[in-house]
């Protein structure tokens, strides 16, 4: 009998909020300079320091409750989460712990299956930690603490996610979210956006779930799922062998593509949380609340709805084009110079484009073609001057240089022939060339007319209108 596993998954998300300095105090946010540089009195944590709280950290907090539809708490508190760790001089993380900023929301995810709503339990402000850094210093480790006191938002998800596939969309989903918003940069290099997953498993059906691991400070979505997928085999193979999934907290090995123990929930730390006597608890007035509300952007679910309402668009393209807020904009002035033709232009910012930015590792904003430049190539498909195979052509020259597309097609004389009486001279050619096959063709090998396309595409470089070159073939080769 064998029996089937069930995967829970819930994510915490640390997303390093866009402020310029720090969350408790006026030290720069920047990342990559000299190690400690960026660390004041209130970073170090010296006696006698006081916190004082950048209202823009609380704005981006408040942005982003807004924007999953959860309540923002009109009151909340930051507490003492106390640990001792050399990236951390004060002895204690500043955090919030019972009254959160942000509690109960939601986002929806879209999967090949339909889409899917999960649940965000809360989000919470607090201050990162500093960094070891071990690199170049022989058996001595070092640490910066540049990084101690950058603002984070931890989103913290219900255990709704039931598979690696669907803990990375809900991650993306995420991601997309605090860029449209502009309370992250999304850098998951840096470091600025990084997530710990909690992975049980259960059998299908039951309604308890089973003991969870925690994998902690996953940088990439790729590393996401290779950790889930290893780490799901793992507790199956322990529950099916006859053990049990101990509750602790693993780290992901890359190179070894595996998780290990990092400390088991008997060595978990008491954090003895407490209020934070140094700050008063965070009273935010409704006005305040309903000032951000005016400065939302538009987010990505209703431009993803507005496309398929006014473009015409099916929910997929919408969704792959407004993942990123400068991809959707790039898409809608290609649309808006076109006037319209929103299916080919959605075609080619997810297709062409978006290969060759790909392949050249380059943002959307370093494109060598712009959307001007897009827009005039898919317009000299749209009235004819070029097929779309020709266009892939011109884009590629494009891309290397010149990018105008009526400068590429006049000078590499790529101009579609669309003279009636130019291809039916070409296609006399071609069937006094090929008396063998034109008489299987004409003796029932219907199958031959692919051949002649082909012959007739040949003698004219590719550059026939596909439409005519059918149209007159069948009429030309029918006798
Ligand atoms: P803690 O306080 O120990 O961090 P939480 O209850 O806050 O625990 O949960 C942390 C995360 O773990 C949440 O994202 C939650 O959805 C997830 N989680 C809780 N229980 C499970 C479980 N059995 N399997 C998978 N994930 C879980
Ligand atoms: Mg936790």
């Amino acid at each position: 009998m064998s029996i089937e596993w069930e995967t829970v998954i819930g994510l915490e998300i640390h997303a390093q909020l866009a402020t310029r300095s720090k969350i408790f105090s006026g030290s720069s946010t920047a990342y990559g300079a000299t190690p400690n540089v960026q660390a004041n009195l209130v970073d170090l944590g010296y006696p006698g320091i006081l916190p004082v709280l950048n209202r823009e950290a609380v704005r981006m907090a408040v942005r982003f409750g807004l924007a999953i539809g959860a309540t923002v708490a009109r009151r909340s508190i930051f507490a003492r989460k106390n640990y001792f760790y050399p990236d951390l001089p004060k002895g204690y993380q500043i955090s919030q712990y019972e009254q959160p900023i942000v509690k109960v929301g939601s986002v929806e995810i879209v999967l090949d299956d339909g889409a899917r709503r999960i649940g965000i339990t809360r989000a919470h402000l607090e201050e990162d930690a500093g960094k070891s850094l071990h690199e170049g210093l022989g058996k001595q480790s070092g640490i910066d603490l540049n990084r101690a006191g950058t603002p984070l938002l931890e989103i913290v998800s219900e255990p709704d996610l039931r598979s690696a596939r669907e803990a990375i969309a809900y991650m993306k989903k995420i991601h997309t979210l605090v860029r449209y918003l502009e309370i992250c940069d999304g850098n998951m290099q840096e470091g600025s956006f990084r997530c710990d997953a909690n992975v049980s498993v259960r059998h299908k059906g039951r309604r308890e779930y089973g003991t969870r691991c925690e994998i902690k400070n996953l940088n990439s979505f790729r590393f996401v799922e290779r950790a889930i997928n290893y780490e799901v085999a793992r507790q199956i193979e322990l529950l099916e062998g006859g053990g049990r999934v101990v509750q602790e907290t693993r780290l992901f090995d890359s190179d070894r593509n595996e998780t290990r123990p990092m400390r088991s929930k008997e060595e978990a730390n008491d954090y003895r949380y407490f209020p934070d006597p140094d700050l008063l608890p965070l009273a935010l007035d409704a006005a305040f609340i309903e000032e951000i509300r005016g400065t939302l952007p538009e987010l990505p679910d209703q431009k993803a709805e507005r496309f398929e309402r006014e473009h015409g668009l099916s929910r997929y393209d919408s969704g792959v084009l407004t993942a990123s807020r400068e991809f959707a904009d790039f898409y809608e002035a290609v649309v808006g110079m076109l006037g319209g033709e929103a299916k080919l232009a959605a075609n080619w910012v997810m297709g062409d484009l978006s290969g060759f930015l790909n392949r050249d590792n380059l943002e959307i904003g370093q494109s060598p073609i712009g959307a001007k430049q897009l827009a005039g190539l898919l317009a000299r498909i749209v009235d004819g001057t070029i097929s779309g195979k020709i266009a892939k052509e011109v884009f590629e020259m494009m891309w290397g240089g010149v990018a105008d597309a009526d400068a590429v097609i006049a000078a590499k004389g790529l101009r579609q022939i669309t003279d009636t009486s130019a291809i039916e001279r070409v296609i006399a050619g071609v069937m006094m060339a090929n008396p063998a096959q034109l008489a299987d063709y004409r003796s029932g090998k219907d199958k031959l007319f692919g051949f002649f396309v082909g012959q007739v595409m040949k003698a004219t470089g590719g550059k026939a209108n596909p439409a005519q070159v059918n149209e007159l073939l069948r009429k030309l080769l029918a006798g």
